[in-house]
């Protein structure tokens, strides 16, 4: 039987490493602050806000929030984003996407100061993460991820890890981040030959493509370390990943339940991304 890789004590860790940091940025006058940008009500926006209003309070960071009526303009949008980037008193931005079908999404991504950036949504960001300068901030899933290999003990370097899904949110920043890390990596896609295979060398196995259950036993190995990041709602309306737990339990070293694993990682990542921005802010 598998170990189960929970994600709330990373978060707890990740969090109680922010709070000292976030007390001196206070006392310094300079209390870490992030914008929370949300477009409409949608029920998934307005739970993780809840996350990440709950993280950011016991981590010591001041949340100031904007939301606007889905029928708003790209103008008025741009305006808010606008007033983030000019206040000095505000260090990161967290903008809710995918924004309302007539906003063009690129473009209102892009307005965003890449300082700013706390979810590698800027092309400027993404430009960081990729050289490995460190400036910018990756998307907060990718960089969830390793914050859990971390946690649990896994020293990557060398390591052969394969990650399903090469999305610019999850699998593209991500192999980056791995490769930061010394691992081998192999992305996959639906154009991925012998996925079973692929992901059966793996040692580490990543999954993020978005679809219920899809990786079962053939694509597992005795001793795998597997991460599920996909959020899937499966044919009996739950909530499942991209890996059927049970498979992974049987045959990994260790796996990652859904929820409650890599997705609860996110908002710790979100707040240390903000004690960063702030710290950079202050100059130190
Ligand atoms: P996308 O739909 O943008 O990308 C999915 C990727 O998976 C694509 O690269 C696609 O390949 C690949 N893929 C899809 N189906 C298959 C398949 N059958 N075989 C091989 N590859 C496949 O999804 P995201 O990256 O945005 O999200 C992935 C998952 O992660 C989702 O379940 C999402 O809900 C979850 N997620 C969780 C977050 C959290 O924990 N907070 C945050 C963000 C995402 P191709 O490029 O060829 O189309």
């Amino acid at each position: 039987m598998g170990e189960i890789w929970k994600g709330a004590p990373v978060a707890q860790a990740l969090t109680e490493r922010l709070i000292p940091r976030a007390k001196a940025l206070t006392a310094q006058g300079v209390p870490p602050t992030l914008a929370i940008v949300r477009v409409g009500e949608r029920p998934e926006d307005l739970s993780y806000e809840r996350g990440a209003l709950k993280r950011c309070e016991t981590a010591g960071i001041t949340v100031k929030r904007f939301h606007l009526p889905d029928t708003a303009s790209q103008e008025e949008l741009l305006s808010v984003i606008h007033c983030i980037n000019e206040e000095q008193a505000i260090h990161g931005c967290l903008l809710f996407r995918p924004l309302p079908r007539h906003m063009d999404e690129k473009a209102v991504c892009e307005s965003l100061a890449p300082a700013k950036d706390m979810d590698g949504i800027t092309s400027g960001s993404l430009a960081s993460v990729f050289s490995g300068t460190g400036e910018g901030y990756p998307p907060c899933t990718a960089q969830a991820c390793v914050e859990m290999l971390h946690h649990y003990g896994c020293d990557l370097t060398g390591k052969r890890v394969v990650v399903v899904g090469r999305s610019l949110v999850v699998g593209r920043p991500l192999a980056m981040l791995l490769l930061h890390e010394h691992a081998t990596v192999t992305l996959c896609h639906t154009r991925t030959r012998d996925l079973p295979g692929e992901c059966r060398r793996a040692e580490v196995l990543i999954a993020a493509a978005g679809k219920a259950n899809m990786l079962g036993t053939e694509h597992l190995s005795p001793g795998q370390l597997v991460l599920d990041v996909g959020i899937n709602v499966d044919e009996h309306g739950h909530l499942v990943g991209d890996v059927s737990f049970a498979a992974a339990q049987d045959t990994a070293a260790a796996v990652t339940p859904v929820p409650g694993g890599v997705g609860a990682v996110t908002t710790s990542v979100l707040a240390a991304h903000v004690i960063l921005a702030a710290e950079r802010a202050a100059g130190r």
